[in-house]
């Protein structure tokens, strides 16, 4: 295929926006070769600007489970534009999201939507450390929970595709009240807590890992982060942001029936536009601003037309009582479907999945934690990439990202892909 039109494009990005790029990951860097520039998206395909189609594996990283242009998102995002598209004033679409959240995901009274994951995660921990009045948190090697400082030690994602886990600009003040825990490991997070009795204010985690490569939780693992949460007074904090409004329509509270204390969301929730949302019980959450004492705002907060479209997103998945399994079925096909032509092939792999997230990890041992994950062969994976992207398939541009399967994906999209991983893992 041509990328040429792409690579004059991303030579004139790369003169006014640093690396070409607005957030690290849409990158090359880990793979070689230039980014490709999208000029339009419809269903499971990517359209770009050298009129090349792809199917699409990442959606937007993550939030085009209905696919892209998703007809009833589009719809109500055009007509609420007509209506004016900010206000910073309250508007009747919030609390119907809000109520439409609430009743879709367990364990919460209230939510508060913010404009990014990041944000939502960062206004969580701000939360907690207010509710319990303590400085510490854990979090989990190889977890992403955004950009906001505390969050920036041992991430995932394209923190640690660059190999820049620890970024210059957070401060060791900030740094010395984030933790570190191996994911998998109960034992390990027992140690922290008792080594920082009653300093532990939360306990931050994917419930399933998706910034190292899909890592689901060993069977105990999240119950046993619960018990230890509950009796130290520590809150639990799940990170649904990859995982809610994906793996079940209450998110992995629902899928493995584990009460989190504060639940974060994102991109699914906003349909494609930019929306996160933090949401527990009453109790939590009317500690913040303006009736509690943790300040938390935003000029675009709750946004009409991001509302909107979260709203049709929403409304769409809770009104289709076969969605979800339709996405397990149909990545479980995919997953067989690999399996089969790499054992063939005799590729040394490893799949990790759970629902519509999948990642093939070129190391024969069991992926795990950041650790296990980053034992995987890079050289075979460039070649992977690159390979599938010859033959229209566009996966994540780094090992270290998952699959996000979309349900407008057809069975014949999925036999053409298991065919393009034969032919290229021919190669290897
Ligand atoms: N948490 C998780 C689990 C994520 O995967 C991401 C983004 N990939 C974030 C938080 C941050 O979200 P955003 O990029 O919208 O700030």
């Amino acid at each position: 295929m041509l990328y040429k039109r792409s690579s004059q494009l991303f030579a004139e990005a790369e003169k006014v926006i640093p690396g070409g790029v607005n957030s690290p990951v849409r990158a090359f860097k880990a793979v070689g070769g230039t980014p490709i520039f999208v000029k339009s998206a419809k269903g499971a395909y990517l359209y770009d600007e050298d009129g090349n189609r792809l199917i699409d594996y990442i959606n937007s990283w993550g939030p085009m489970v209905l696919g892209h242009a998703f007809e009833p998102v589009v719809e109500s995002v055009i007509s609420r534009a007509k209506l004016g598209t900010s206000f910073g004033m309250p508007t009747a679409l919030e609390t119907e999201i809000a109520a439409l959240v609430v009743a879709m995901v367990p364990n919460i009274d209230k939510i508060r939507f913010v404009n990014s994951g990041t944000e939502a995660c960062m206004s969580a921990i701000r939360l907690a450390r207010g509710f319990t009045k303590k400085d510490k948190i854990i979090k989990f090697a190889g977890c992403y929970h955004g950009h906001s400082d505390s969050f920036l030690i041992q991430a995932g994602s394209g923190a640690v595709t660059f190999g820049t886990p620890n970024s210059p600009g957070v401060t060791a003040g900030t740094a010395k009240d984030t933790l570190l825990a191996r994911y998998n490991d109960l034992e390990n997070v027992a140690q922290l807590i008792e080594a920082n009795k009653n300093e532990i204010a939360a306990i931050i985690i994917e419930p399933v890992a998706g910034n190292m490569g899909c890592i689901p939780p060993k069977d105990g693992f999240l119950e046993g982060l619960r018990q230890l949460c509950t009796a130290n007074d520590i809150l639990l904090i799940f990170d649904e942001v990859m995982t809610g409004f994906r793996l079940a329509k209450g998110g992995v509270q629902e899928l493995y029936n584990i009460k989190a204390d504060i639940v974060c969301f994102g991109k699914v929730i906003g349909g494609g536009l930019p929306v996160g949302a933090f949401a527990a019980s009453s109790a939590i959450m009317n500690y913040l601003a303006p009736i509690g004492p943790v300040y938390q705002a935003g000029t675009l907060s709750g946004n009409p037309l991001a509302m909107a479209a979260g709203l049709a997103m929403l409304q769409a998945l809770n009104n289709d009582a076969a969605v979800f399994q339709r996405l397990e079925d149909k990545t479980a096909y995919l997953e067989n479907g690999i399996r089969k032509v790499l054992t063939e092939n005799k590729v040394t792999f490893t799949i990790n999945r759970v629902g519509s997230m999948i990642s093939v990890h070129f190391d024969e041992s069991y992926v795990v934690d950041f650790q296990s994950a980053a034992r995987g062969d890079n050289e075979t994976f460039k070649k992977f990439f690159h390979g599938l992207l010859n033959e229209g398939i566009y996966i994540a541009p780094s090992a270290y990202e998952t699959w996000f399967i979309t349900d407008a994906l057809t069975y014949e999209d999925l036999d053409f892909t298991i065919q393009a991983i034969d032919k290229v893992s021919k190669t290897f």
